[in-house]
């Protein structure tokens, strides 16, 4: 269903996003429902980046609306914004971790923002490094990691402070088949715990090996949404 549905999680209405004379987005409308797990296709330059910055307020909305989980983006207080950012769990291609802080400081960061009493993030931490069998590796640095367990490091980033939604972009992007896969079963998972999960990718064999829904962008606009 593409922009019907009334309880949808992310309700995008007719959002174009342009840089100066270029529409990386072109009149988008689009709606995902709570649990649902998308892929955004599409070749480079197709805006697929684009969308996943609009919806964690990376970018501003040129026209049209966003809606996320009922609050109205275009509309959203500067002093929400945080708030409005923790509903999202973010990982990237190149993982972004920190590599002056350890393993845990990284993951940490996210509920220390948060406010999270230590002893309650301490617990909370351990046992997301555990769920991603990063758990022996919790004082080590960023750069004395594979890009495999860096990308299970972000993940556990992103999911540590219960997210509704994730998104990520390109997210097996530079990792081998067998990293590839144990990233794949961590977002799974994270999709098997309720939540709601947005992949941008150009990676056919990702997208066959996990399913779901299928949006194809080209040059900014939507082109075909199927469920796989
Ligand atoms: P994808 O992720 O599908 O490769 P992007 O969302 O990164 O595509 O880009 C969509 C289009 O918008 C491209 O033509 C790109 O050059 C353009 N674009 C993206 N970000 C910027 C920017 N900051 N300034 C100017 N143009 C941009």
């Amino acid at each position: 269903m593409n922009g019907a549905g009334q309880n949808g999680i992310i309700r995008i209405f007719h959002v174009t996003k342009s840089y100066g004379s270029k529409h990386a987005l072109v009149d988008l409308t689009l709606d995902i429902q709570k649990n649902e797990f998308v892929f955004i296709t599409g070749p480079s330059g197709a805006g697929k980046t684009t969308l996943l910055k609009l919806l964690y307020i990376g970018e501003t909305i040129s026209e049209g609306q966003i809606l996320i989980d009922g609050m109205n983006l275009v509309r959203i207080p500067r002093n929400r914004t945080a708030l409005l950012r923790r509903k999202f769990g973010i990982i990237f291609q190149d993982y972004k971790l920190i590599p002056k802080k350890n393993v845990f400081e990284n993951v940490a960061l996210v509920l220390e923002a948060a406010g999270m009493k230590t002893r309650l993030l301490q617990k909370k931490v351990k046992s997301v490094l555990r769920t991603v069998g990063m758990e022996d590796r919790s004082l080590a640095y960023p750069p004395g990691l594979s890009g495999g367990e860096q990308q299970r490091i972000a993940v556990a980033r992103a999911v540590v402070g219960d997210p509704l939604i994730l998104l990520a972009d390109e997210p097996t992007g530079s990792l081998d088949a067998e990293s590839a896969e144990i990233v794949l079963d961590l977002i799974k998972r994270f999709h098997g715990r309720g939540g709601t999960v947005l992949i941008a990718t150009h990676d056919k064999e990702l997208i066959r090996k996990a399913g779901g829904r299928v949006i194809h962008l080209n040059r900014g606009c939507l082109i075909r949404d199927e469920t796989k």
